[in-house]
């Protein structure tokens, strides 16, 4: 009892030693919002609630590991479900998938599956993409989902010309879905949404048997994820839930700032409790960050305070190009380390956009610098890992029509582009699924012989496979390389890039199979390999285990902390979005999002922009974003670029805006004027080598790219 309750201020310890009833905890960053959801269930567990009757719902898959890691700690071997929502809907999905429609081995469509199956749908459904593109309407149908619209409702609901075409998509996309036995991301909440709205029965099971559920970052939830909280939550109202309405950064995936600010609305009886102490950040930070958030016109001011000791003033600094930024950056880092003030884990670096980390990761490889980047899904949508995972999809549930596209003359086959269309016409016309049209192959008139022949090889090798679907994973991932003859396969075809190698990239899938077999000895099936699998998000692979320096996109960082962080790039049209300036609500939520990045930080601060960046090869001049201007400056390190590299645009300069007046200050620490001399392998401490690093590209000197070197590199 004590360790879970001593260490807390008072206001923390009320809300962790509330169990029944509901409770809102409002808070801003680093006041403890997270560390109380851990602490309570430790609390409940302690008071006799059973652990199955507590669910914690998080944001990302890292934060749930983080708080199961914490409550082993408080209360260990007690099995609390903690996880994302679309992991706990994908879960609730399995026991009841026949009520929606799809059977229990249904599969979950990642982005790019999703995607393919819209271009179908679009197909299908004879629409002009004029009005519209396949991504318009995409996410015309996703924010309908988010917001528990279904087909007959969207085509009730007149709108514009865009918004009609994808309400005709819309009942397409859904049946072709259900007829595949999948589901997209969006679909996970809104069959969940819909089962518990639709079966009050299994709502009330639902609701009695998770008595306690909690919601972490619940400023983030979209109407789905609403219904599906407070749906669960009548007969046994102890729905908890934290959040910041300053930190709201979902909006453009349908998050409702309303589900908070209604939450005293919807539990009249609610307590709540609001933290105001922030134990993450110095003094320092906290007053950039709250200068900023200021500038937001729809929010509710919150004050916060920390006893924290003052730190180093927040750097605010302008490099003459990316190159320069991610150079300085790098050396930065590596200065940091060798003064012994810090390690690569203490590092993180923010960007509103992965495509903005290149230069970053190149400048951290060439000083040998360890690193990570925060980007789960990449790994599995490579060719050879999507490859092979659609044919696990596809023994999985032969209902899979987009896996099968993919694989059915992959390795080639002869079964083309023709064969495969006949092929589709005649699923689509029967309804049915592709691999049951390739069994009634003979049927299909204009099918030839040949091609019968070799969409009959290509099912026989399928049943093959079939007839392993329950061996362990390992084994049927090997089998079906073998008999596909895969890696020969990729030999003849794959070209070896410098950052990639498609067979290291097998063995690796092969070692997740391994690892996962070893993990789920009894329950382990290939099911829930490709429902983990599916359910990778940007910020699974994370490994706190590593001594890297972390790079992430600003999404991504939310909930977390580091002593170190350098937030890059904070210019306009990316941060602001470019598509988010028209929209005062957008723009506000664009400031939420520095906001979020700002209060990651715990010791020290720097954000960045450069004169000028290369944008896909071409180089732009850059205006800095306006939410600099509203910094503290005055009480800032404000260091400007010295311009000393000679660029082909000279003009460049007079074309910032008036409004951007820097204040000039001495830089203390220019790295500009700084050589790195020596071998980085002998600076930099072996232990923080990053093995990966090949020798070669180490360079020995930091030289000054020239613009055509630098696009090189680009
Ligand atoms: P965010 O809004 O960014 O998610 P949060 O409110 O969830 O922040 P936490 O991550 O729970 O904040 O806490 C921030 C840091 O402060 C953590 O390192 C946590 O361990 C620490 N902390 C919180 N409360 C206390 C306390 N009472 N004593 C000591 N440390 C604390
Ligand atoms: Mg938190």
């Amino acid at each position: 009892m004590d360790a879970i309750t001593n260490n807390l201020t008072p206001a923390q310890a009320d809300a962790v030693t509330h169990i029944d009833g509901p409770l809102l905890i409002i808070a801003g960053p680093g006041s403890g919002k997270t560390r109380v959801v851990t602490h309570r269930v430790a609390h409940m567990l302690s008071q006799g609630v059973q652990p199955w009757q507590i669910a914690a719902l998080t944001f990302t898959n890292k934060a749930a590991d983080e708080m199961r890691t914490r409550l082993e700690r408080l209360a260990p071997g007690q099995a609390v479900w903690m996880g994302t929502f679309h992991r706990f809907c994908a879960q609730q999905l399995r026991r009841y998938a026949p009520y929606v429609g799809l059977s229990e081995n249904y599969s979950i469509y990642d982005m790019s599956d999703s995607k393919s199956a819209m271009k179908r749908a679009i197909q299908a459904a004879g629409v002009s993409t004029s009005h519209a593109t396949p991504e318009q309407i995409a996410s015309a149908i996703s924010k309908a989902k988010n917001r528990l619209i279904t087909p007959e409702i969207m085509q009730q609901q007149t709108g514009r010309a865009g918004d009609s075409v994808a309400a005709r998509v819309y009942p397409v996309y859904q049946q072709q879905l259900l007829l595949a036995n999948a589901v997209d991301f969006d679909d996970l909440l809104y069959h969940f949404a819909r089962l518990l709205r639709e079966n009050p029965e299994i709502r009330g099971e639902l609701d009695a048997k998770l008595k306690y559920i909690m919601v972490d970052e619940y400023q983030d939830t979209n109407l789905a994820q609403y219904a599906i909280v407070r749906a669960m939550s009548v007969d046994h109202p102890n729905l908890a839930v934290t959040g910041d309405p300053d930190q709201s950064i979902y909006g453009w995936r349908g998050a409702d700032l309303n589900n908070i600010l209604d939450f005293e609305k919807d539990y009249p009886s609610v307590k709540t409790v609001r933290l105001e102490q922030n134990y993450r950040s110095t003094p320092n930070i906290l007053a950039v960050a709250d200068q900023l958030i200021r500038h937001n016109r729809r929010r509710k001011a919150k004050e916060l305070y920390t006893e924290n000791a003052d730190g180093d003033n927040v750097i605010l600094r302008q490099y003459d190009d990316g190159y320069q930024e991610a150079d300085a950056i790098a050396d930065e880092i590596a200065e940091q380390m060798m003064a012994g003030t810090a390690e690569p884990r203490d590092f993180a670096i923010f960007c509103r956009m992965n495509a903005l980390t290149r230069s970053l990761e190149h400048a951290l490889r060439s000083r040998g610098l360890p690193y990570q980047i925060i980007n789960g899904v990449e790994f599995y949508q490579r060719k050879e890992v999507k490859d092979l995972l659609a044919y696990l999809h596809l023994v999985n549930n032969p209902n899979h029509d987009v896996a099968l596209q993919r694989i059915i003359n992959t390795p080639t086959r002869s079964i083309g582009a023709t064969t495969l269309g006949r092929l589709q016409a005649f699923a689509d016309a029967q309804r049915i699924p592709m691999l049951e049209a390739a069994r009634r192959a003979s049927e299909i008139d204009s099918m030839s012989k040949r091609a019968q022949t070799m969409l009959w090889n290509f099912v026989t090798l399928y049943d093959r496979l079939r007839r392993m679907a329950t061996a362990p994973l390992e084994e049927l991932l090997r089998f079906l390389i073998e008999e596909t003859k895969y890696i020969s396969y990729l030999e003849r075809t794959a070209v070896e890039k410098e950052d990639s190698n498609p067979i290291a990239n097998v063995d690796e899938l092969v070692s997740a199979a391994v690892e996962f077999d070893r993990m789920h000895p009894d329950d382990g099936s290939l099911e829930a390999f490709l429902e983990q699998v599916a359910l990778v998000s940007d910020t699974d692979k994370f490994e706190d285990a590593g001594n890297r320096v972390t790079l992430m996109t600003l999404h991504a960082a939310k909930g977390l902390e580091f002593p170190r962080v350098f937030v890059i790039a904070v210019e306009d049209d990316l941060l602001p979005h470019y598509r988010s300036k028209q929209d005062d609500q957008q723009l506000e939520e664009e400031r939420r999002l520095l906001f979020v990045g700002i209060t990651r930080a715990q010791q020290w601060l720097q954000l960045s922009y450069a004169k000028r960046r290369s944008v896909r090869g071409d180089i732009r001049v850059v205006i800095p974003s306006m939410f600099l201007s509203e910094l503290p400056r005055a009480d800032m390190n404000v260091i400007e670029a010295r311009t000393d590299r000679d660029f082909f645009d000279d003009g460049a300069d007079e074309s910032y805006p008036d409004s951007w007046d820097l204040v000039q200050e001495p830089a203390p620490q220019d790295d500009a004027e700084k050589e790195y001399t020596g071998d980085a392998g002998s600076v930099i401490p072996d232990v923080y080598r990053d093995p990966s690093a090949s020798p070669a590209k180490v360079k020995a000197k930091r030289t000054t790219p020239t613009i055509a070197a630098s696009l090189q590199t680009a």
